[in-house]
């Protein structure tokens, strides 16, 4: 059933039965790949098939936070996904040789994308997750029309001045039909050792993202969690070893565990 008169047919057309999650951010380094490696992680560990398509095509870090330098293997004219920390996971960095940079312009990232999602054998998933690139341009809109049934994670840290660039990329869903499933606020307060509370990036800012995208989308869009600023979450995605499998009882690896369980 995969293929139609000899040609790779799209996985996730309407009707496929996978939930699938596009996450969004308004600018970059605001944690989304972390948070995207986490989540899927997370749900694997809660026995779900999930796969992950990192489509942050020039920034791609997936494979790393994932540990693997695995590359896709090849049978007949299907493309399989290696499997790490649980997840199935495809990358362009797969398909590179060198550490170099993507210089591909929009038509060729639309074809990367669409490959992911037509040659790669994902068999049954009960999860697919996305990591996009930051910001609204060409591939958040082909991954809209390529996964028609996809909603959008938004994650923004709580600086208001981020959360403004953060609702931008949520409001793109008004353009695409797309539903917004909700907010992750990330880089929130830490409670120190002494028990002060750092809060670096400010508050609130994942609030002011669900708010304002609720009223402009007119569903309501959750706040679905506020991850702290956590010193093993980046430790953690150096070494490749997801916070939610190596500490899962760090104060970003309960909070990464308890919204996935929440999706
Ligand atoms: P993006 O995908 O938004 O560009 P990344 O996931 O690459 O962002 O994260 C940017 C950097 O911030 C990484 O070095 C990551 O380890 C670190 N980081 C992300 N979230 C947290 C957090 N909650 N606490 C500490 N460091 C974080």
């Amino acid at each position: 059933e995969l293929l139609t008169s000899g040609r790779p047919k799209n996985q996730f057309e309407k009707g496929s039965l996978a939930r699938v999650y596009a996450v969004a951010s308004g600018k970059g380094g605001v944690g989304k790949s972390t948070v995207t490696a986490n989540l899927a992680t997370a749900l694997a560990d809660r026995g779900l098939s999930v796969g992950l398509v990192d489509a942050d095509i020039h920034g791609f870090s997936i494979p790393g936070l994932l540990g693997t330098t695995a590359k896709p293997t090849r049978v007949d004219e299907m493309i399989l996904p290696p499997v790490a920390q649980g997840v199935k996971v495809i990358s362009i960095g797969m398909f590179l040789d060198a550490d170099r940079p993507v210089a591909w312009r929009g038509p060729m990232l639309h074809r990367a994308l669409e490959q992911f999602v037509t040659d790669v054998y994902w068999g049954d998933l009960d999860v697919l997750l996305v990591d996009l690139p930051p910001g609204t341009g060409d591939i958040a809109i082909s991954a809209a029309q390529l996964l028609p049934t996809s909603e959008l994670l938004i994650v923004t840290t709580p600086q208001q001045a981020a959360a403004q660039v953060a609702a931008r990329a949520g409001e793109l869903a008004e353009q695409t039909g797309q539903q917004v499933a909700g907010v992750i606020e990330n880089m929130a307060a830490m409670t120190l050792p002494d028990g002060t509370v750092l809060d670096l990036f400010g508050s609130g800012g994942g609030q002011t993202v669900a708010q304002r995208l609720t009223g402009s989308l007119g569903h309501a869009v959750p706040l679905l969690g506020s991850v702290p600023l956590d010193p093993l979450l980046r430790e953690d995605g150096d070494g490749g070893t997801p916070v939610v499998l190596e500490h899962p009882e760090s104060a970003a690896g309960t909070e990464l565990r308890r919204i996935a369980g929440s999706l």
